[in-house]
């Protein structure tokens, strides 16, 4: 699964330098997820770290985006060219 940040963000640019697929930038109004390139962090670490470090805990998973552990896998090696 992709992860997304809710309406709740107080653009307090935590998150965005802690994601290892810069997957977060700064939308029109609130800070967003790229769900292409958001792994959950699968391949990188054990949590997803954009939620580990939000003050105010806005960040879910993003219900149109259902991914399972293989296809997030797969989806990192596919961003790092890792095998
Ligand atoms: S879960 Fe990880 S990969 Fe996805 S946006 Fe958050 S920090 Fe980036
Ligand atoms: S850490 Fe949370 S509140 Fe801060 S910019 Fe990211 S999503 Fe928004």
């Amino acid at each position: 699964m992709a992860l997304r940040i809710t309406d709740e963000c107080i653009n307090c640019d935590v998150c965005e330098p802690q994601c290892p697929n810069n997957a977060i930038s700064m939308g029109e109004s609130i800070y967003v997820i790229d769900p292409d390139s958001c792994t959950e962090c699968v391949g990188h670490h054990d949590e997803p770290q954009c939620k580990v470090v939000c003050p105010v805990d806005c960040i879910e998973i993003h219900p149109q985006w259902k991914e399972d552990q293989q296809a997030l896998m797969a989806k990192y090696r596919t961003l790092t060219g890792k095998n």
